[in-house]
């Protein structure tokens, strides 16, 4: 019998008003492996939960941010006792190796950690007044109930650079997680609750919290619509998160959106190819290609193509495909049967009408066991030209396009020529090219001798252009999204305003 997971409500774990469910299946096994029915909520439950975490907020925001932040640090506590747990659990569920969902729960781990120290921190700025006699402050407020819309390649990570940032700020949260990775996500929720019980004991408060499992179009659009939800927080496709700024903008909530990406790495003729064909091999293909930063570009200078390009189709065709929480897998399987579909629909655009070159897998992967899941051959496209479609639209999956570039200059134009720009990379020993891609490069990330992934905690994340809506997630520049600025005049001259002129 599959495992019952509940929503979480003004601290009470309960069913869907509608008692309607769904399933979630292990990607790499899926007639075999039944993870757990989750329940399928609907707007009751999220009105539910929204006047849940209103009526919290009015204690919650009273708690000290030291000891909110003392919650925080039991949180990444118990996420590190849990680690291996939660990661097994999670490559059960999206399929991305058990090496990558370990650095997933390591984030979530370290956003914990240094959200819990920004509780003694949340610093406020003064400044001195036009007046003799008159002091003047700034400090953070928090803002009220937040909605919090999560995606499945990052199940844990995500998560946790909102809901914790928020926490600490003080706000109270709903949170909607993908329908793909309902677990990882109900797995933090039950850790965060029972860190606040611990910490608050008698004086835990119910709603601060809450989790609201169910479908985009129905749960998450009753958050986006909510007049009681104060912001919301979305990372997705940048298609949903078009229709979010329409309707939450519309009605003036803050909205912070991460979305899409098309991230590229370029190689110059002085690089050292090795390090270049590592981090290539892994940016486009760890994850099975599906995360917001993977390498899905790759412009390689003119002098270097054609060697470059043949070590990189042995690597690849000598990656190893399976189950990721068996051993001696470096890639697992798309998260789902739409997904997999999608990357082949990619797949014979670049064939039949950008007419780019396969040189390597653009198929299905159904040898042995791996017909059981939803697998798909780590594929390359060469001779791709800036302008086609697979080399400006986001596939999310294990496709790489290999375009040829003239010099510096010209690599660079191809890299800024998308609507997107999250990550970049380049690799080069000359310092001056170097510098100039750190200043040239339109993206919010950009690596010198790095892969296009990965992330620190404690840095800045996010993109420009359609890649979101100027906001970043990690670092300290969040706690600016999850809070308000109060500006505060103390007068203490004795005198009526008139009278002080
Ligand atoms: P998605 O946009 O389909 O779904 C994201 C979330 O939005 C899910 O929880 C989904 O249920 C919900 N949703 C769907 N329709 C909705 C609606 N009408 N109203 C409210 N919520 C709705 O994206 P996905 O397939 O889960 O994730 C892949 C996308 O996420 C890719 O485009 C990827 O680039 C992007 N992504 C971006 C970042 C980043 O930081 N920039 C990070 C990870 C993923």
């Amino acid at each position: 019998m599959a495992e019952k997971f509940k929503n979480l409500i003004n601290g009470e774990w309960k069913d869907s008003k509608s008692g309607n469910t769904f399933e979630n299946r292990n990607p790499a096994k899926w007639n075999e492996d039944l993870i757990g029915i989750f329940p399928s909520s609907n707007a009751d439950d999220v009105n539910e939960a929204v006047a849940a975490a209103k009526k919290a907020f009015e204690k919650w925001r009273l708690v000290p941010a030291p000891k909110r932040g003392d919650i925080l640090k039991v949180v990444g506590d118990k996420m590190t006792e849990r680690k291996d747990e939660i990661a097994f659990e999670m490559t059960r569920e999206m399929g991305k190796v058990l090496a990558e969902t370990k650095g997933d729960t390591q984030e979530g781990i370290d956003t914990a950690y240094y959200a819990a120290s920004e509780g003694r921190r949340l610093f406020g700025h003064n400044a001195p007044s036009e007046l003799p006699d008159k002091l003047n402050l700034s400090f953070r407020v928090p803002i009220g109930v937040g909605g919090f819309i999560t995606p499945w390649n990052f199940p844990m990570a995500i998560p946790t650079w909102k809901l914790f940032p928020a926490l600490v700020c003080g706000n109270t949260c709903v949170f909607k997680p993908a329908e793909i990775t309902p677990k990882t996500a109900a797995t933090l929720v039950e850790i965060v609750d029972s860190a606040m019980r611990e910490v608050l004991g008698k004086d835990y408060i119910p709603g601060v919290i809450n989790i609201v499992h169910g479908k985009g179009r129905i749960v998450g659009e009753a958050m986006i619509s909510h007049p009681d939800v104060d912001l919301i927080s979305f990372t997705g496709s940048t298609d949903v998160g078009k229709r979010i700024n329409e309707v939450a903008g519309g009605s003036l909530k803050r909205v912070s959106l991460e979305l899409g990406g098309k991230n590229a790495q370029i190689v110059m003729n002085d690089a050292d190819q090795e390090l270049a064909l590592e981090a290539v091999l892994w940016g486009a293909f760890g994850t099975t290609g599906q995360r917001c930063t993977a390498t899905s570009r790759l412009i390689l200078h003119k002098d270097i193509h054609d060697e470059f390009l043949a070590k990189l189709i042995d690597r690849t065709n000598k990656l190893r495909l399976g189950y990721g929480n068996e051993n001696k897998v470096d890639v697992g399987p798309c998260v789902s049967e739409s997904q997999r579909a999608s990357v082949n629909d990619y797949v014979l655009i670049g064939k039949n009408e950008d007419k780019a070159t396969l040189v390597s897998g653009g198929d299905f992967a159904t040898e042995g066991d791996l017909a059981k899941g939803w697998f798909y051959k780590p594929t390359i496209f060469a001779d791709v030209k800036p302008g086609m479609r697979i080399e400006q639209e986001e596939i999310f999956g294990p496709v790489l396009s290999v375009i040829k570039c003239e010099d510096f200059e010209d690599g660079i134009n191809i890299l800024n020529g998308t609507k997107y720009g999250l990550s970049s990379s380049v690799f080069t020993k000359n310092v001056n090219d170097a510098c100039r891609a750190i200043r040239d490069i339109k993206a919010g990330i950009t690596y010198i001798n790095g892969a296009t992934i990965g992330a620190e905690a404690h840095m800045p994340f996010g993109g420009v252009k359609q890649t979101g809506n100027g906001h970043r997630e990690g670092g300290w520049t969040v706690y600016d999204f999850y809070s308000e600025w109060k500006a505060v005049y103390i007068d203490y001259s004795g005198q009526s305003f008139s009278g002080h002129r």
